[in-house]
């Protein structure tokens, strides 16, 4: 899951929210692992990772924001 993908669903408010239910508008990168892993042995499982990033709603008053690498379960639909 690239940092690319989080933009692209980000840009096309494709993350919902689960506190407000609108669409989540920001979020800070927190890891990129693939770099690193780039950078090292060419380990294999480079696949199975990938960004960490927090994701923050940014709507209106909403507070919401996590901290995750399993943002795609914020996806709508
Ligand atoms: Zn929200």
């Amino acid at each position: 899951m690239s940092l690319d993908k989080i933009k692209k669903a980000i840009a096309e408010q494709q993350l919902r929210c689960p506190s407000c239910q609108g669409a989540i508008l920001k979020y800070d990168k927190y890891i990129d692992t693939v770099d690193n892993i780039w950078d090292g042995a060419g380990d294999s499982k480079i696949e199975f990772s990938g960004c960490k990033v927090t994701l923050i709603c940014g709507n209106g008053d909403c507070q919401w924001r996590e901290r995750t690498d399993y943002w795609q379960e914020y996806l709508a639909g």
